[in-house]
Parts: C-alpha cells; structure tokens; sequence
C-alpha cells in the first residue's frame, strides 16, 4: 500500500503517518526527518536545507526529489510506504508519478489531514521534540511522561527553530500557495480521502483504517 499524507504543518499527519507505518509494516519516509538527521550529521544537504527550513521555506525541488525517488527504490518499500512531508509541490508530485509510471506503479491513496488554520497555530506552538529521537510531543495533547523529557531515551525536548509562531505563519502560507494544490492534483487522480484532523488521534486513525481497510 502506498501512502501520502497531505495537510497543513501541524496538522498532525506526522503522528498518523507512524501510526500508519506500525499498523501495515511499511516504512514511514518522512522529508523533514531526513532532512533534521542530515543537519544533525552536519552533511552538505543539512547545511543547505538549513537555509530554507530555518525560514519556514520549502527546501528546493532538486534537494528534495532525487532523494525520495532513491529511498522508495530501496527493498524495504518493496510493499508499500506512506510519505510524510512529501510531495509539497506539484512539481514534486510530477517527480514521484513519473517516477512510480516508470516501473508500473502508482500511489494508492493520498489522505489530507484537514485542519483549519486557526487550529493550526496553537497546536504548533505546544509542539515539542526531541532531537536526539526524534520522537515528539505536545504540551496539552501528547505530553510527556516528565516535564521537557523525552519519554523514549530521556534526552532534553526542545521547540524545533521551524515550530516558532513567526515561522509557523510562514510556512502556513507557503503551505497554501504551494501545497494545497496537490489536493485538487490528487483528486483529479481519484486517489484523495479527506479525514477531519480536528477529532481527537485516535478517532482520525480509525477513520484512516477505515480508508485503507483492515
Ligand atoms: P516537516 O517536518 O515535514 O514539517 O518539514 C520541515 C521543513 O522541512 C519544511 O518546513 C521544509 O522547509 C522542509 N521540507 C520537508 N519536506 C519538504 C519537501 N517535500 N519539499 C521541500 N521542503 C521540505
């Protein structure tokens, strides 16, 4: 089964996109993650990614797509994956189509996580995560166990820089400019599900279950 999630940043498509990996034993390709990991490791492609997501900016379609294309290639998305954060324009969703055309493929379902702008703030600003894990939180949702600790390795949680109110309401518009019209790309392809992100995480994968089956 191949996946993609749509919807605003903090809409909460990260969390339901683990979920969605657990439950069907696929892998869970999140662009944001590889690119944080690459900005930990210090890599070129941290550094230039840096730049952009620092500002709440897409990082460019030719950082971006070479790098999705070699992931789903690997065995382990030999049964499905769900992309998370990916594609973000319709340039990167014309990369991916070509690329799964090229080998007989194509996605499966694109479910946008729909939530209305005046939620998203808020719930962005209570977002916490740990940099060492990459597990993340939020301060009245998903709290955790112990106050600014990561739950899972203990480590210090942190705002990511990308988290902040200023660069939450940039990235917000980035989002509508550029990413909200792959929901009329994916619709055009009959393949869109739209889920209310609004209900509480447990009810918005239910209702993701009940798109996908089993
Ligand atoms: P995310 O964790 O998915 O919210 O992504 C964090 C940041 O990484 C975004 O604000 C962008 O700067 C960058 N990013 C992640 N995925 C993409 C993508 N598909 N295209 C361009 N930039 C991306």
């Amino acid at each position: 089964m191949k996946i993609i999630m749509l919807g605003a940043p903090g809409a909460g498509k990260g969390t339901q996109a683990k979920q969605i990996a657990d439950h069907y034993s696929i892998p869970h390709i999140s662009t944001g993650d590889i690119f944080r990991a690459n900005i930990k490791q210090g890599t070129e492609l941290g550094k230039k990614a840096k730049e952009y997501m620092d500002k709440g900016a897409l990082v460019p379609d030719e950082l971006t797509c070479d790098l999705v294309m070699d992931r789903i290639k690997q065995d382990d998305c030999a049964n499905g994956f769900v992309l998370d954060g990916f594609p973000r324009t319709i340039p990167q969703a014309e990369a991916l189509e070509n690329a799964l055309n090229a080998i007989g493929q194509k996605m499966d379902f694109a479910i946008d996580v729909d939530v209305p702008d005046d939620n998203i703030i808020g719930r962005m600003s209570g977002r916490r995560a740990c940099l060492n894990c990459g597990a993340t939180y939020h301060i009245v949702s998903i709290p955790p166990k112990k106050e600014g600790i990561c739950d899972k390795c203990g480590e210090p949680l942190v705002q990511r820089d990308d988290d902040k109110e200023e660069t939450v309401k940039n990235r917000l518009s980035v989002y509508h400019e550029q990413t909200q019209p792959l929901i009329n790309f994916y619709q055009e392809r009959d393949i869109l599900r739209t889920v209310d992100g609004t209900r509480p995480m447990e009810d918005v994968f239910s209702a993701i279950q009940a798109i996908l089956g089993a």
